[in-house]
């Protein structure tokens, strides 16, 4: 059938041997790809109670249907596992290069198990797999591994875990073309916990697609989107995703010093204006993309991708930091240990005020831009301070007494958006299956840069049918697996459309969002089996307590209670946030318990 290879790679690195079969294409149906297929598969692989670090977890690697047929962004692909960080159902996606040559490679899944009793890494050559001895490799940072690879962008691609990963971080991701990361909720240390280095991809099978002449119009006709969105044709070309640091500074929502403050008072100096006019080198992007929001910034050391929103925020406003060359080189520093950069400024920011108040005995202080190196070499490498960091800020302010000073939602660190200013964002960390995130849904659109509409962000009533949505929508095009900045320029339908006509399956808007939300309920159940409950859906007692005394978000704090209530209703959960057997029902689900 076209749209999948319909075939499944299952390495055990215990044995070092592998088998392929057919995929389940019931399953595939149900669940498309990427995230979805990932989490399906998971749920049957590794079941309650199992230690993330153990050879009992697994690493589930997905491709979509539209992965490698050269549709806008159908360069991603995706990792699902367990999270040694949250304990709860974990999938990360990244774009780059890689996924699209792992599609080449005839696989749609390929599932890594076991675990290997020396550093190992594996080559797929389009079908054939070969083990390689990695223990002359162990130890190395990801760029020099990634040239010694030999990453070739479009032929040969690399991806890898750094010393992070090695060293069991909670917070080390996996990398992949030597700057792309499948960053969150500990995956590299997973990767680490099986003695497995690299894998190594170079494929040739092209993807079929059923109907060709529908395909290229759906290609034409999203690029002219794009090409129209103010967003996707100006704003993330030009500016990159830093554009959002004034935007997010302006409205009063902008975490600041581990979330004391909502605005930082050196935005302008870290903005996406400050890294163009002086750092940009060029710009960049991942395979298929039009878009191009990757920034290729220099300073006087270094020379790479990023950074990001979100890595120069958690560097920079997080951590009460204003040197642009210093966050541009914490940046590059976590890519080559191979660490979420999220995760680690936000770590680093609770130190500082762990330190600042006196429940910890550590030199960090906010704004001091020459403790960020040492600091990420620490984490990576588990030594000194570092030892105490590496598994991310909830483990360790519960270390030293505090753990209300983590600024996480179930374990994971949350990103910029201050939900004090974005009651809807508050309640979707506070709902995300994976702990506290932007990217299983994101309210910034709606709330504050008016796409598609924009709607009252201080609101309360009425705000979780906006936040069911956007999960839902996330989680199918999660699924797909394509980049959600899509989204701001392409409506929903045109998923549909595409995937019909790659696949000869007829899917309609409605068949994707009931994907999404078929997917978002797994993962719930999968997060209830561990033992999470509703108690668990919640946000540090700062954002619920705490409101800003000035700034355009001041008197505000999370009015997450009522958004809850009304977000169980809304999901068809009764009201202790447990899927119903009807909800079940209506979505393939009940199969299942
Ligand atoms: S928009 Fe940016 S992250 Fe998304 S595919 Fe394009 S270059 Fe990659």
């Amino acid at each position: 059938m076209a749209g999948w290879s319909e075939k499944v790679l299952e390495i055990d690195l215990s044995t070092q041997t592998y088998k392929t079969y057919p995929l389940d294409m019931d399953m595939a149906r149900l669940y498309i790809g990427g995230r979805g297929l990932g989490a399906r598969l998971l749920w049957d692989l590794v079941g309650p109670g199992v230690d993330p670090l153990s050879p009992e977890n697994v690493l589930i690697f997905t491709n979509g249907p539209l992965t490698g047929t050269g549709y806008q962004t159908s360069n991603r692909f995706s990792v699902t596992t367990k999270s040694p960080l949250t304990g709860t159902i974990l999938d990360a996606n990244s774009g780059g290069f890689w996924g699209m040559q792992f599609r080449k490679t005839g696989y749609d899944v390929m599932i890594v198990r076991g675990k290997s009793d020396k550093p190992v890494w594996i080559e797929i050559k389009n079908a054939a797999i070969t083990f390689h001895d990695a223990s002359d490799l162990w130890g190395m940072r990801v760029f020099a591994l990634t040239e010694k690879l030999g990453q070739n962008n479009n032929k040969r691609n690399v991806l890898c875990i750094g010393p992070a990963g090695e060293n069991l971080s909670r917070i080390a991701a996996i990398m992949n073309d030597r700057e792309r990361a499948l960053a969150r909720g500990g995956p590299g240390a997973v990767m680490g916990s099986k003695n497995l280095k690299a894998i190594v991809v170079e494929g040739k099978d092209r993807p079929e697609i059923v109907d060709k002449d529908q395909f290229k119009f759906l290609l034409y006709e999203a690029r002219k989107s794009l090409a129209q969105s103010p967003l996707t044709s100006q704003a993330l070309p030009e500016f990159g995703t830093v554009v959002l640091m004034n935007i997010m500074n302006n409205v009063g929502a902008l975490a600041t010093r581990n979330h004391q403050q909502t605005q930082f008072e050196g935005a302008e100096a870290i903005s996406g204006e400050e890294l163009t006019d002086n750092y940009l080198v060029r710009n960049a992007s991942c395979w298929a993309c039009p878009i191009g929001c990757t920034r290729i910034s220099r300073t006087e050391k270094v020379e790479g991708e990023g950074p990001e929103f979100e890595s120069t925020w958690a560097f920079g406003a997080q951590c009460g930091i204003a040197d642009l060359p210093a966050i541009i080189e914490a940046n590059a520093l976590c890519n080559d240990l191979g660490l979420d950069t999220i995760s680690v400024g936000s770590t680093i920011a609770c130190a500082m005020e762990l330190s600042e108040k006196n429940f910890m005995d550590s030199e960090l202080r906010f704004g001091r831009a020459d403790q960020l190196a040492p600091t990420i070499e620490a984490i990576a490498t588990r030594s000194d301070i570092g030892a105490d960091l590496a598994d991310g800020s909830l483990r360790l302010a519960t270390k030293y007494g505090h753990p209300e000073l983590s600024m996480s939602s179930k374990g994971l660190e949350m990103p910029a958006y201050d939900p004090r200013g974005m009651q809807g964002q508050g309640l979707l960390y506070a709902t995300s299956n994976r702990g506290g995130c932007h990217m299983r849904g994101n309210m910034v659109g709606p709330e504050v840069l008016g796409a598609p509409k924009l709607i009252d962000r201080f609101q309360v009533q009425g705000k979780s049918s906006f936040v069911i949505l956007h999960q839902n929508t996330a989680a199918a095009i999660d699924s797909l697996v394509l980049c959600k900045f899509t989204n701001y320029g392409v409506a929903e339908e045109y998923f549909a459309r595409v995937l019909s006509a790659v696949t000869g399956i007829k899917y309609s808007t409605g068949d994707m969002i009931k994907v999404g939300e078929r997917v978002w309920n797994l993962e719930r159940l999968y997060n209830l089996r561990e033992g999470f409950t509703n108690k668990d859906d919640t946000l540090p007692p700062r954002l619920l307590n705490e409101a800003p005394t000035d700034g355009p978000s001041k008197g505000w704090v999370v009015q997450l209670e009522p958004m809850l209530k009304e977000y169980y209703r809304g999901r068809g959960w009764d009201e202790n946030g447990i899927p119903t057997k009807k909800k079940l029902a209506e979505l393939d689900l009940e199969v299942l318990l």
